[in-house]
């Protein structure tokens, strides 16, 4: 493995203090809430959280903008939506810097999910021109049977680290075109990237004439997230983060009837059957394995080999993981960058134990990087492990570049271990036999939300619905037919003849 030269705090500081400045952005004067970067694992700036009261007064003014925008035609609402995603195109190389920053992703990831964001407005400019109901055919003469789409009211969105703008764009695009107001609790990670989006959402507001309340942005911890919650006036919280987060928060908001979009962890796995293009499935693996550091919802953590090809396959893994250059996401060779803290870093080790501890071999990795450079931030070596059997800790989500090897003998086998975790987000089966590939994307074959044939587990387009199943809460996102969790349906009667009809054939009267 090869690394690269390293950054230095100052050099960070000043570069995101230039990217701030572009996009149009105060610089943080002090405060409680620190801006670090785990490419040193050092603090850049002090923020200000916000208080009790900023959320009171947020919760206030987007519950008054929604009066507006609710009634605001779609398409108009879009073109905030469009000034906005204009606006992402024109920033995107600064934005992609504060991602790097901020969540440690290598350049072309960070330009990445800047694309997203401008995709899913694009999408959502599109989405604004339909929002579509049904007609449904009435069973009384002179009636009409319809369904109609309403805003819901406000959408608090609560975020994690690793995707610090693009899960905000997902729900923020389509919440706003379905005409509802938005609150966004991100990551106490990533708050410079938030400040930066929170700003060209309010300057597209002001180009294209609306209200600026539209849009709030709280900065602060887990407690911030908790007001959102527990307040009635939040229509829906939408909460993308850990399995543990989740189920504080669902229960919480059902609690009080409101509605909830939970987007929660992954333990996603590939089955590689023996048909397989090895070519093909080595580069699927070792990107959604290895990429972003291990630190996606989607990354591969399990993979299930036909044990025919599980030597081959894992000898060529080794030799490309031996490879992975890892250190500065900045250097345009760096495939891994750091990982978001130490304490992710514990938690790795933490599992490399467990799991050698329940008879696991290490095949390749697993050591810290740059630790004389970078004393205070975490780089790791990507790491394959084989294991025998799926218990313990290959069961639960690390989230950290950990990729558990294990083999099988039949298909109904593979599928069975596929689906025996608690989670159901991402999967992925590389085969070249249709009727393989037929059955795991069957009722019958994975239990995710996604799941995908000679492709990994992650990297989703924007166009389809994004979301899981089991302990990763069920939410869907982004494309397809997700607007509709941003919406209400109502159900229209509507007699247009002069005689009373009652359904099912009661008379009254
Ligand atoms: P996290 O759960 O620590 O925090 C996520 C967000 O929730 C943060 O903004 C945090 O402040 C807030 N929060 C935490 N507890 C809360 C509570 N009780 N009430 C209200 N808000 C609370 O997650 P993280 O470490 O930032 O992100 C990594 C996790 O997110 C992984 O498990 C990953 O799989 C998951 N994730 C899932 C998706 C998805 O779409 N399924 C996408 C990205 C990340």
């Amino acid at each position: 493995m090869t690394s690269t030269a390293q950054p230095i705090t100052d050099d960070l500081r000043t570069s995101a203090r230039a990217a701030l400045r572009n996009i149009g952005v105060t610089v943080p004067k002090g405060g409680d809430l620190h801006a670090r970067t785990p490419l040193t694992g050092e603090r850049l700036f002090g923020l200000t959280a916000a208080t009790e009261a900023d959320a009171e007064e947020a919760v206030d003014a987007t519950r008054a903008a929604f009066l507006t925008w609710r009634t605001t035609p779609a398409p108009r609402r879009g073109e905030l939506v469009r000034r906005l995603g204009e606006l992402l195109s024109e920033h995107k190389s600064d934005l992609a810097d504060l991602v790097t920053i901020e969540a440690g992703k290598i350049r072309s990831e960070a330009l990445g999910e800047i694309q997203e964001m401008i995709d899913i407005c694009d999408f959502a400019v599109g989405l604004s021109r339909q929002l579509y109901g049904r007609t449904i055919a009435s069973e009384r003469p002179g009636h009409r049977l319809a369904e109609t789409w309403h805003p819901l009211g406000v959408v608090g969105v609560i975020s994690a680290f690793n995707f610090p703008a693009a899960v905000w764009s997902w729900n923020t695009a389509v919440a706003l075109v379905c005409g509802d107001t938005v609150i966004w609790k991100p990551s106490e990670l990533t708050p410079l990237i938030s400040l930066a989006c929170d700003h060209l959402l309010a300057r597209a507001a002001d180009e294209v004439g609306a209200s600026r309340d539209v849009h709030r942005l709280l900065l602060g911890d887990r407690v911030v997230g908790e007001r959102l919650v527990d307040d009635p006036r939040v229509a829906l919280v939408s909460a993308t983060g850990s399995t543990r987060m989740g189920r504080e928060v669902g229960p919480r908001v059902a609690a009080r009837f409101g509605r909830s979009l939970l987007e929660l962890g992954g333990n996603n796995a590939a089955i590689v059957a023996p048909s397989a293009d090895l070519d093909l499935a080595i580069q699927g693996i070792v990107f959604a394995a290895a990429g972003t550091a291990g630190q996606r919802c989607t990354t591969l953590r399990r993979l299930i080999i036909h044990r025919d090809i599980a030597d081959t396959l894992v000898e060529r893994l080794t030799a490309a993981y031996d490879k992975l250059p890892i250190g500065n996401p900045f250097d345009d060779t760096t495939l891994v960058g750091p990982l978001i803290s130490m304490t992710a870093l514990d938690a790795m080790n933490s599992a490399l134990a467990r799991v050698q501890a329940q008879g696991g071999k290490i095949l390749a990795g697993g050591k810290r990087r740059l630790s004389e450079e970078a004393p205070a931030a975490a780089y790791v070596e990507p790491v394959l492990v084989r294991v025998d059997e799926q218990s313990g800790v290959v069961r639960e989500e690390t989230f950290a570049p950990i990729l558990y090897v294990l083999t099988y003998d039949t298909l109904d086998e593979a599928i069975a271990l596929h689906n025996d975790v608690s989670q159901g987000l991402s999967s992925s089966i590389f085969t070249r036999d249709q009727q393989e590939a037929e059955i795991f994307l069957s009722a019958a074959g994975s239990d995710c939300g996604i799941a995908n044939v000679n492709v990994g587990t992650s990297g989703a387009e924007i166009g389809g619905a994004f979301g899981g199943e089991k302990d990763t809460g069920g939410g869907r996102e982004s494309g397809s037919d997700a607007w509709k969790a941003y919406m209400r349906p109502a159900t229209n009667t509507v007699n247009y003849s002069s005689e009373p009809a009652l359904a099912q054939g009661v008379s009254f009267l």
